[in-house]
């Protein structure tokens, strides 16, 4: 759950609920340890972090813009900002230069608050007390922090993208993800280690978080490079059950107990009008009964396919809508439905037949 904060330069910046209970928890802290100004002050400067965050994101969608790639919105979550991509550019040096321009911005925000601090004659350091660091030190020290963290060599950081654009000059695409992530997860190993070991329990969150972005990201690559340029009609299932909007819930109990599907098409007249997915049918059937019709418990609005269509693209949208399936057309007709359990069974065929070890999980 987000809302928007507004729109700037044409991307909306969202923030995410947690957010606020963020800030509230830390409004509350800092009110206990110094009263009201101490609590205006700590929640101030979270503020104008975020700020600088949202400030971050927009130099990777600004370059990104340079390249002619859109960038969907920006999203503020506790743990920092996300620029959602339309993709990703496979142009090393694109990548690289997509990559480099958010923690360029704290680099130049940096250089910023290091010439107001020297003009107003401040001390650099911070205070040892957060709610009595001076502002301008305070944000110094952050956008330093913010650009070496986002720096470390691996996938979800900037500094992950930088490794895998540096190798992709000298190998392809999918080796240099593969060892960009084994790096990575390499670091995520010894921070692990290190937070065992009196880093303490942030330094183990961040190994785990560094560990699932690197295998997300390697297995993602491999997957999207081995559905590239293939049909989607290639893998879609062609045998599989229909139901009609007059039948009764109980059929479509009883088709999903014969077989191995889980979303089914409703068809009309040979026309497409919506889709049962399995939560949709256990929902109905829990406030309403066996009895109850299939046209009443459809999803009316859901995303299609056509047969002309690329599994590649099609893989990103079902990962975008979170469905487990999504129905083919070709026409107006219904031709197919590929689901994530067939394409996840094509990559592991596609990964045999090549002799590779199936890395993708879907
Ligand atoms: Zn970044």
């Amino acid at each position: 759950m987000s809302w928007k904060l507004g729109e700037v330069a044409g991307i909306g910046v969202f923030v995410h609920f947690t957010f606020f209970l963020l800030i509230f928890v830390l409004g509350i802290s800092y009110f206990a340890q110094g009263g009201m100004s101490a609590a205006l002050h700590g929640v101030g400067l979270i503020l104008v972090l975020f700020a600088i965050v949202v400030l971050h994101e927009l130099g990777h969608a600004m370059a990104a813009r340079y390249y002619g790639i859109r960038t969907k919105d920006i999203i503020l979550l506790p743990i920092g900002g996300v620029a959602r991509l339309e993709r990703i550019p496979r142009e090393p040096v694109q990548e690289l230069v997509v990559a480099l321009a958010g923690p360029a911005v704290n680099v130049a925000l940096a250089i910023l608050f290091f010439l107001l601090l020297k003009a107003t004659g401040r001390s650099l350091l911070p205070d040892q007390n957060l709610a009595e660091t001076g502002f301008l030190a305070a944000l110094f020290g952050a956008n330093i922090g913010l650009a070496l963290f986002n720096m470390l060599p691996a996938f979800p950081m900037d500094g992950g993208r930088v490794l895998r654009a540096l190798l992709a000059m000298q190998m392809d695409y999918v080796r240099s993800t593969r060892v960009a992530a084994s790096i990575g997860q390499g670091m995520a190993l010894l921070f692990g280690l290190w937070g065992l070991f009196g880093g303490g329990p942030m330094l183990m969150l961040l190994a785990l978080f560094v560990w699932i972005g690197a295998r997300e990201e390697a297995s993602q690559v491999v997957l999207q490079s081995t559905l590239a340029g293939v049909s989607v009609t290639r893998a879609m299932i062609t045998d599989f059950a229909v139901l009609s909007p007059h039948e009764p819930l109980e059929q479509a109990v009883r088709l999903t107990l014969d077989g191995f599907q889980q979303e089914f098409p409703v068809v009309e007249r040979g026309m497409l009008v919506g889709m049962l997915a399995r939560r949709d049918l256990v929902n109905a059937l829990s406030q309403h009964g066996a009895s109850y019709l299939v046209g009443d418990a459809m999803r009316r609005e859901f995303h299609t396919a056509q047969a002309h269509d690329l599994l590649d693209v099609v893989q990103l949208r079902l990962r975008e809508t979170g469905d487990a399936s999504i129905p083919i057309m070709d026409q107006g007709r219904l031709v197919g439905l590929l689901t994530r359990d067939n394409l996840g069974e094509y990559v592991m065929f596609e990964a045999a037949r090549k002799g590779q070890e199936p890395f993708a999980n879907l």
